[in-house]
This record gives C-alpha cells, sequence and structure tokens, in this order.
C-alpha cells in the first residue's frame, strides 16, 4: 500500500532488472538447446551449461538475482524442452530439477557472504567445491527420483549419472562464467611483468593442444590426465582468466572425444559400458577440471603476493615513491636506455626547514607534509621521468633525454607548485618549500657522479636563501661549450 513512492524512485532499477532477467532467459534458453542438441548427437556426452551458467550469472551479477529472471529461466528451459518434443509433464520435472540445483548452489554459496568473489586465497577453492558438490547432489537426488519412472533406470543409478553429469558441467562452466570476478587483477607495475614472452605463450599453447591430440592416439583410461603437464605450464604464462579458459576447454574436450569414440577409454571396449562408468568417467573429468581451477588459483594468489611483497621492497612506506635502491636501479637503466650524447638531467631536491616543521607540528604531521611533497612531484612529472625519495626530506629525479633548460623548467614548475600548495590541519595553515640543485650529463652518463653534483647546486640553493634552483657550474659550462 505505501509501495508507490519507493516504485517511483526504482523505476531505473526496474528496467535494468528486466534486461538483466531477460538476457538471462536467453542464455539459459540457447545453452538449453546446446544440451538437447549435443545429447542427440552423442548419447553419453551430455553437455548441461544452461544450469551452472544459470548460477553463474546470479551469482556474479547479484542484479540479476531477481523472481522475474527465476521465472523467465524456468520458462526458458520449458520452451526448450517442448520446442524439441519432450513431454510437458517430463519437461517439467526434469527442469524442475535443473532449477533446484541452481537454487540450492546459489543458497550454499550465500551461506559465507553475498559478496563471494574475488576469491583471496587459495582455501577459497573448498567453497567453490562445496557450491558445485551441494548443486549437484540436490539435482542428483531430485533427478534419481524422477529418473526410474521416466527412463526406467534404477533410483542409485540414476542418482549416480546425474549428479556426476552436473558436478562435471558446474566444475567446468561456473569458473568460466564467474573468472571475470573470481580472481582480483593484478596490479602489476609497467615494465614488471613476469617477461614471459609471445613465444613461451605459443610453445605452452602449443603443448596443451599437442597433448590433448596425443590423447586418441594413446588411448586408455591414463590418456585423460596426458595434459595436465602442458596445462600446468600454460597456467604460469597465462593470466587466471585465460587459463580458468584453458582448464574448460580442455575438460569440455576430454568429455566430448570419449563418448564420441575418438578417445578409446580402454583396449577391449572403446565404449563406457555402464551407467556406473559413465558416471564415474564424468565424476573424473569434473574433479580433474576443478584441480586445474585450484592450480590457477594457487598459482594467482603466490603471484600476488609475490608483487605485494617486490613492491613493499622496492617502494617507501610513507609517500609510496621508489626507495634509494629501486630509485637508482630504475634511473640508471633508463640512463644506460639513452643513445649516447643524448642529454639527461639531474635534480636533487630537499625540503627547506623541515625540522622546524617538525619541532612546531609534531612529527605526524611532518609526515604529512612529506606525503603532499611526494604528491605534487609525481603530478608534475612524465611517464619516464624517475622520481625516488633517497632519505628523509631528501628526493631525487632523473629526467632521462631533458637538457638543462628543460630541467631547469621542471625544476621551476615543482618548486612553484610545492611553494604555492598549504597544508591544512584544523586551524594550522602549514606552508612549505623546496630547494632544487639540477645538472646535465650527456650519455652515457653515470648516476652517481650526476647525483652528487646536483646535491652540490642544491647546497648552493640552500645557501643562496633556499626555495630556488640552481644548476651546477658545470652544467652551465656544458651549455656554454655545446652552443
Ligand atoms: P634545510 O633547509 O637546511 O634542509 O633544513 P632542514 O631542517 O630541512 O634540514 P635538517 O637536515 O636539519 O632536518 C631534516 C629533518 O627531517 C630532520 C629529521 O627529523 C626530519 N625527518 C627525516 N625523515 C623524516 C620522516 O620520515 N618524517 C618526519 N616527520 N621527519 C623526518
Ligand atoms: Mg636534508
Ligand atoms: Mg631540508
Amino acid at each position: 500500500m505505501d509501495s508507490s513512492a519507493p516504485a517511483a524512485s526504482k523505476k531505473p532499477g526496474l528496467a535494468k532488472t528486466l534486461v538483466a532477467a531477460t538476457l538471462t532467459a536467453v542464455i539459459v534458453f540457447l545453452l538449453a538447446l546446446l544440451g538437447i542438441y549435443t545429447r542427440a548427437a552423442f548419447d553419453l556426452a551430455s553437455l548441461w551449461p544452461a544450469n551452472a551458467v544459470l548460477l553463474g550469472i546470479l551469482a556474479t551479477y547479484p542484479k540479476a538475482n531477481s523472481p522475474l529472471t527465476w521465472v523467465l529461466a524456468a520458462c526458458a528451459y520449458m520452451a526448450a524442452d517442448l520446442m524439441t518434443g519432450t513431454p510437458l509433464d517430463q519437461a517439467a520435472l526434469l527442469n524442475g530439477t535443473n532449477l533446484l540445483g541452481a537454487a540450492i548452489g546459489l543458497a550454499v554459496l550465500q551461506l559465507w557472504s553475498r559478496q563471494f568473489f574475488p576469491m583471496t586465497k587459495p582455501s577459497d577453492v573448498v567453497r567453490l567445491f562445496l557450491v558445485i558438490s551441494a548443486a549437484s547432489v540436490s539435482t542428483g537426488i531430485a533427478g534419481g527420483l524422477v529418473a526410474g519412472p521416466l527412463f526406467g533406470i534404477d533410483r542409485l543409478d540414476g542418482f549416480f549419472l546425474w549428479m556426476a553429469t552436473e558436478f562435471v558441467n558446474y566444475g567446468i562452466f561456473l569458473p568460466l562464467v564467474m573468472a571475470g570476478r573470481m580472481v582480483k587483477p593484478r596490479q602489476t607495475a609497467p615494465g614488471a611483468e613476469d617477461g614471459s614472452g609471445a613465444a613461451e605463450k605459443c610453445a605452452a599453447l602449443a603443448a596443451l593442444a599437442g597433448s590433448c591430440a596425443l590423447m586418441p592416439l594413446v588411448g586408455g583410461a591414463g590418456s585423460l590426465v596426458l595434459h595436465v603437464p602442458a596445462f600446468i605450464w600454460c597456467s604460469t604464462q597465462f593470466k587466471p582468466r585465460t587459463s580458468i579458459l584453458l582448464a574448460g576447454l580442455a575438460a569440455m574436450w576430454i568429455l566430448f572425444a570419449v563418448p564420441a569414440g575418438i578417445i578409446p577409454l580402454y583396449v577391449d571396449h572403446a565404449d563406457l559400458a555402464s551407467h556406473w562408468d559413465v558416471a564415474s568417467f564424468r565424476l573424473g573429468i569434473g574433479f580433474l577440471a576443478l584441480g586445474a581451477i585450484a592450480m590457477v588459483m594457487i598459482n594467482a594468489f603466490w603471484l600476488d603476493a609475490h608483487d605485494e611483497l617486490e613492491h613493499r621492497a622496492n617502494h617507501d612506506f610513507l609517500t609510496g615513491l621508489l626507495n634509494r635502491r629501486q630509485f637508482n636501479k630504475t634511473a640508471e637503466s633508463a640512463l644506460m636506455r639513452q643513445k649516447a650524447g643524448t642529454p639527461n638531467v639531474a635534480l636533487a631536491i630537499d625540503i627547506d626547514r623541515f625540522k622546524s616543521i617538525n619541532d612546531a607540528h609534531g612529527h605526524p604531521l611532518g609526515d604529512q607534509v612529506l606525503q603532499s611533497v611526494a604528491e605534487l612531484l609525481t603530478a608534475g612529472l612524465r611517464r619516464g621521468d624517475v622520481l625516488g625519495r633517497l632519505g628523509g626530506e631528501e628526493f631525487a629525479i632523473v629526467l632521462p633525454g631533458a637538457g638543462i633548460e628543460e630541467g631547469t623548467r621542471v625544476a621551476e614548475r615543482l618548486r612553484e607548485a610545492i611553494a604555492a600548495a598549504t597544508l591544512q590541519h584544523g586551524n594550522v595553515t602549514i606552508a612549505t618549500s623546496v630547494s632544487i640543485g639540477i645538472v646535465e650529463f650527456h650519455s652515457p652518463a653515470n648516476l652517481s657522479r650526476m647525483l652528487s653534483l646536483a646535491d652540490e647546486a642544491l647546497y648552493e640553493a640552500k645557501n643562496a636563501g633556499r626555495n630556488r634552483v640552481v644548476a651546477h657550474k658545470s652544467a652551465v659550462l656544458l651549455q656554454a661549450a655545446g652552443a
């Protein structure tokens, strides 16, 4: 009765809900058709992605999880079955079990929290396993109950067959749908990629494709795991999302190729003989797919931890700038990349009378001044310039490829920006300034020599009254000689 006001304010939300529900239903419809047709083509290759994709969508995009989506999804399942000639009562029973599994999977997934992903640690794969198990066991129980009357199969056989089929499909398709949100994207600094080139990526992919192609030649149960080493190699070469896709593709290939007779499973009879064989086969492939996902997650976790540690080792904790060691390394390699004879500029920067800021306002406020100076310096530089905090209130910058005139312009701009800025803390206003020494060196340039001459110029700037930029006299000489 009081719903008119909220309903009016939720209008765009309703439109979005409608779009999300319709899109989900269309996807379910198409995937149900795919399942029905592949089931007809290869009797045992039951590829049924619809349930896992539905659960994946509802879990990944909570906006799509509305009663309308459930209703439209149910209609989509029914439409696909009725269009392909399944009797109404049979279609209703089969699709009831499909929806039940997805609903139970979603409920288990939400037991932990509504915000299930991204996964942050390898043990989160256990949660994924529990979700998949809950969805497939519940579908298996319901399927087993209806299988008897429908297909004349023993209830226990029906349960295992159904459960295993759901398990392998959830194991492949749920991670695929959720891959985008499953892993936190890595914050890799530019230039700090793990160095695997296109050639190694191609080689890893070729190894995976090659080992999948080897399966039909080798045959037998052992052939089903031939791709595992190549997959592990791929997972070290590709992003987690791509690796999850590759794991899914390999599992799908096996799931198709064995029942289609492309990979002979046994030497004597190339077929899966009983319902138990089929269930065991599907369960095994499901576990193989989940094992692959676990590998990807462990890899992603360690790479993330490694990046984090590397970042901490290379950066100053307070300002986030490069620390002295990493500044030297980065600046040296930037200078080395310059052609012989190219001018380069080094700036030595020191905050003026910083001790008195600490004395007057306390160390924590002094820290804030350091942070705001670091931000202003960062904001005033281009990509390719190298900035670091060498210690205390001293910073250094290398501008590869810049001459003394350009360097002085940059230094003046930075000095002015810092002199103009103030830090407001309660009713205290803190202003500060920097002195900058600058020197030009032509490549090949020696960084430590550059920095020590820039320091000499900085000393002159301090003596001349602070809050100024002074070029080293050798730089001026260089200019005169070059002119
Ligand atoms: P000048 O203009 O000659 O450079 O004077 P100054 O006071 O800046 O120079 P001085 O070298 O005498 O003082 C530097 C001060 O910087 C002393 C030290 O306590 C302070 N300092 C160094 N590192 C930090 C830090 O991480 N945080 C804070 N708050 N202060 C720091
Ligand atoms: Mg100092
Ligand atoms: Mg100082």
